[in-house]
This record gives C-alpha cells, sequence and structure tokens, in this order.
C-alpha cells in the first residue's frame, strides 16, 4: 500500500464514521461555516478550559473530504491550547495550498489532507472546518463562508 492508498483510506473512514460528530451541549464558543463551491455546511462547538481546547464537536452536511477533515481536526486539536490550534490552521492552510510544503508539526493522521493538493476545487472542502476553527476561536458571530 503506497501513501496514496493510505490517505485516501484515512479520508474514507472519517467519513463514513466521522468522530466528535453532533452537538456539545454548554459550548463555550460555536461558529458556523458554509462553502457555497460545493455546498458544505458545517457547525463547530468548543469547550474551552482557559486556553485549552477541552472538546470539540461538530455537526453538518457536506462532502466525503469536509466532514472527513472536520472529524480529524476535531480529533487532532482535542486537548491542544489555542496556540496550538491557530498553529495548526497555519499548517494545514500551508499543507493545502503549498506544493511541497515540509509540515513543522506533527500531523499524524492530519497529514491524509496533503492528498487533497492534487484537487484543488476540494481545498475549500478541506479548509471548511479550519475556517470555522478560527471564527469559533475568535468568537465571531456571523457564519464565515469560503467565498
Ligand atoms: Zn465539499
Amino acid at each position: 500500500m503506497d501513501l496514496k492508498d493510505l490517505y485516501r483510506d484515512v479520508i474514507i473512514d472519517h467519513n463514513r464514521q466521522p468522530r466528535n460528530f453532533g452537538r456539545l451541549e454548554g459550548a463555550d464558543a460555536h461558529a458556523e461555516g458554509f462553502n457555497p463551491l460545493c455546498g458544505d455546511r458545517l457547525e463547530l462547538f468548543l469547550a474551552l478550559d482557559g486556553e485549552r481546547l477541552k472538546d470539540l464537536k461538530f455537526e453538518g452536511k457536506g462532502c466525503a473530504i469536509s466532514v472527513a477533515s472536520a472529524s480529524l481536526m476535531t480529533e487532532a486539536l482535542k486537548g491542544k491550547t489555542r496556540t496550538e490550534a491557530r498553529r495548526y490552521f497555519d499548517e494545514i492552510h500551508a499543507l493545502l495550498t503549498q506544493p511541497g510544503h515540509v509540515p513543522t508539526l506533527e500531523l499524524g493522521k492530519l497529514a491524509a489532507l496533503s492528498g487533497v493538493r492534487e484537487f484543488p476545487v476540494r481545498v475549500k472542502c478541506a479548509s471548511l472546518c479550519w475556517h470555522t476553527l478560527n471564527a469559533a476561536l475568535d468568537q465571531q458571530g456571523a457564519p464565515v463562508s469560503t467565498e
């Protein structure tokens, strides 16, 4: 099995069985995201403990890549600090848009998102949850759109 197959399997797995799917009661922060290019919608809920992201959950409907990306993100960021979450945002943005980008963080399964780079039209599907995360951390009330 080569790396591409492995990445595809991770995306398929997280789309079929999204982790941390559902509403988070009593969330400390919340944001909605919409990608009109594909029709992906998601709502992200955060439970914060000071600087730390104690819990993350998401709900929504979207294509396989948008769901898998949100699932991978919530799994990877649970227990991380706000500062670390922002660093992951920057890292994933670079991973999705810069060919040959060499990660500076331990990405684990998030590395599977690098496969999306080959499909520029899907980059916004993969980045939607990350923009929504930024909005939730900023506590912006307005829904975000990738447009
Ligand atoms: Zn999509």
